[in-house]
């Protein structure tokens, strides 16, 4: 289980515990306050197991919405489906988080930004987003050897290691296993 996180500390977790997945996903919702079905299901998912409560992930996706398509049509066309990855609609069903496995064998379109950054961005795009992430350029190029040989949770989890200064006994399967090993480190 998960800590309770809320709306006024989430920009500084995002930045320091969340797997570059999220980030990724994180900084274009903030950037272009939208994003596509794919990545409203993997990001919304993912901030529902980081512990952020219904209402709280009402307000925080409406204020981002609200300046591209306003309120109105915020509230009407996308308010339903953060119920419903609730359980608060349809079938009523508490949907999970997403693993690193479903992800990953996702396909992202032209316009998606969910997905894993490991499998599915350039190798240029990849290395400078690991470089704003703060990896070292030593452990960048082991990251980039597990990528070529496709082992993409093994490269996030070599990402960990050198942005906490730790070894990491498990290998990442889960990115709220990501958020919740890295949030032990500032406890
Ligand atoms: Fe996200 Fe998993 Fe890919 Fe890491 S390996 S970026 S946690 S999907």
């Amino acid at each position: 289980e998960f800590a309770e996180v809320s709306i006024k500390d989430i920009d500084q977790v995002a930045k320091s515990s969340f797997p570059l997945c999220m980030r990724h996903l994180f900084e274009k919702l903030r950037e272009d306050h939208h994003l596509k079905h794919g990545g409203r299901m993997q990001l919304g998912l993912f901030l529902k197991g980081v512990g952020l409560k219904l209402d709280d992930a009402l307000a925080f996706w409406k204020a981002e919405f609200s300046q591209k398509v306003g309120a109105e049509r915020f509230d009407k066309e996308y308010a339903y489906s953060i119920r419903h990855n609730y359980g608060r609609e349809g079938k009523r069903t508490d949907y999970t988080p997403y693993s690193c496995q479903k992800i990953i064998s996702s396909t992202p379109g032209v316009g998606d930004h969910h997905g894993c950054p490991y499998r599915h961005f350039s190798e240029e795009n990849l290395r400078a987003a690991l470089s704003r992430m703060g990896v070292n350029s030593g452990a960048m190029e082991n990251v980039m050897d597990k990528v070529r040989n496709r082992h993409y949770q093994l490269a996030c989890t070599l990402t960990f290691e050198s942005i906490h200064g730790s070894s990491f006994d498990a290998g990442i399967n889960h990115p709220n296993q990501y958020f919740s090993d890295s949030q032990k480190f500032f406890k």
